[in-house]
C-alpha cells in the first residue's frame, strides 16, 4: 500500500520585489527539492532552525499557495495541481493546527460555531441534532466541558485554545494533520498535556501527523521518524532512535548538541557551529552547510550532496565516506532505550 502522503522534489521559491514597478529582483529559495513520505497513522517530524523552510513545506502541502515545482501526492492523487473546486475534498482530509491558536480562531465566533463550521462545510452532519451531537463529542474528545461551547476564544487559556484548534481540525475527520509549531507557544506543563492529547487522538483515530517543530525535546518524545532541514533541504532523515542516539549528518549533530542531556555529566562532544545561517536568497554552492561545517573539504564547496541511504532507514546528504561518530543526546544506541 502506498504512503498516505508523498512529497516529491518539492520546491517553493518566493519572488523578492523592488523598485518603482515592483519587479522581481531576486528569489528566496525557501524550499528547494524536498522529498519524503508519511505513512497512515505515523508521525513524521520536520525539524530545523527558524527559516530552514519547514513551515513552508507544511503550507505547501495544505495548498496555502502554489508550489514552484515538484509534486504533493495524497493517497495516490496529486493535489498540488488541483483546481479550487477539486481541492475541497483534499481540504477535509488534510487539516492544520497552527502555533498561535488565538490568531487562528475567529475571536467573534463562539466555540460552538467554530466547531460546527467545518462539519457544515463538508456536509458531515445530516441534521441539526447530529451537528449538535458531533460538536459535543468533539468537546469530549479534546477534554473541554460542554458549557464552554457558548464562550469565545479570548475567554480561554492558551492550552484550552489549542484544544479548540485541535477540535476544529478533528471536526473535518481528517487523515493527516499538519501541526505547525503547535505547542511552541505553550507553557511546559501545558505543552505536555497537548502532546499527550495529540498522541491519544492519533491512536484513537489512526491519524497521520506531520509535526513541524524546532523543539527537539518534544520531537524526541512523540515522533516515529525525523527529517532534519537546513536552508530549504532535508539533510538527514531517519527513525527517531537513530537521530537521537547516533546522528550522522554534521548539522544534525550540531543541532542536537544544544539539546539538554537527560543525564547530567554524560559524555558528549558538542559541535558548536560558527556564523549564522546563510541567506536563502543566495544559498552557498555545493553543500549548503559547507560555510559552517567543521568537516568541510574541497568537494563540498562545488558539488551538492544527494540524500543517500546509510542503512536501517537512514538517509544522509553528506559527501563524507565515513560519517563521524558522535553520540547524540541519548548516548550510545546499543545501550539506550528505544
Ligand atoms: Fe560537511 Fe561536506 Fe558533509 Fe556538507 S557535504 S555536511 S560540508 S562534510
Amino acid at each position: 500500500m502506498s504512503a498516505l502522503l508523498q512529497v516529491n522534489d518539492l520546491k517553493k521559491h518566493f519572488p523578492v520585489r523592488g523598485g518603482l514597478f515592483s519587479r522581481t529582483t531576486n528569489w528566496v529559495y525557501a524550499v528547494d527539492g524536498v522529498s519524503f513520505e508519511v505513512e497512515r497513522g505515523e508521525t513524521l517530524s520536520l525539524v530545523g532552525e527558524s527559516g530552514c523552510g519547514k513551515s513552508t513545506v507544511g503550507r505547501a502541502i495544505l495548498r496555502l499557495f502554489d508550489i514552484t515545482a515538484g509534486q504533493v501526492v495524497l493517497d495516490g492523487q496529486r493535489i498540488d495541481d488541483l483546481s479550487p473546486g477539486a481541492l475541497r475534498s483534499m481540504r477535509r482530509r488534510v487539516q492544520v493546527v497552527f502555533q498561535d491558536p488565538f490568531s487562528s480562531l475567529n475571536p467573534r465566533m463562539r466555540v460552538r460555531d467554530i466547531l460546527a463550521e467545518p462539519i457544515r462545510n463538508f456536509g458531515l452532519a445530516k441534521s441539526s441534532a447530529e451537528l449538535e451531537a458531533r460538536v459535543a463529542a468533539l468537546m469530549d474528545t479534546v477534554r473541554l466541558p460542554h458549557d464552554a461551547l457558548n464562550r469565545r476564544p479570548h475567554e480561554f487559556s492558551g492550552g484550552q485554545r489549542q484544544r479548540i484548534g485541535i477540535a476544529r481540525a478533528l471536526a473535518a475527520e481528517p487523515e493527516l494533520i499538519v501541526c505547525d509549531e503547535a505547542v511552541s507557544a505553550l507553557d511546559v506543563s501545558v505543552k505536555a498535556q497537548i502532546i499527550n492529547l495529540l498522541q491519544d487522538l492519533q491512536q484513537e483515530f489512526g491519524l497521520a501527523l506531520l509535526f513541524i517543530s524546532h523543539d527537539l525535546a518534544i520531537v524526541e518524545h512523540m515522533t516515529r521518524r525525523v527529517a532534519v532541514m537546513y536552508l530549504g533541504k532535508i539533510v538527514e532523515m531517519a527513525p527517531r532512535r537513530q537521530i537521537f542516539t547516533a546522528p550522522k549528518h554534521p548539522y544534525t549533530k550540531a543541532l542536537l548538541s544544544a539539546v539538554p542531556l537527560p543525564e547530567p555529566g554524560a559524555d558528549r562532544n558538542p559541535i558548536i557551529l560558527k556564523g549564522d545561517v546563510p541567506s536563502p536568497i543566495n544559498p552557498p554552492s555545493g553543500c549548503r552547510f559547507h560555510t559552517r561545517c567543521p568537516f568541510v573539504f574541497a568537494r563540498c564547496r562545488t558539488e551538492e550532496p544527494m540524500l543517500r541511504s546509510a542503512g536501517d532507514g537512514e538517509w544522509v546528504a553528506c559527501h563524507l565516506e565515513s560519517l563521524p561518530e558522535v553520540p547524540g543526546p541519548l548516548g550510545d544506541p546499543r545501550v539506550r532505550r528505544n
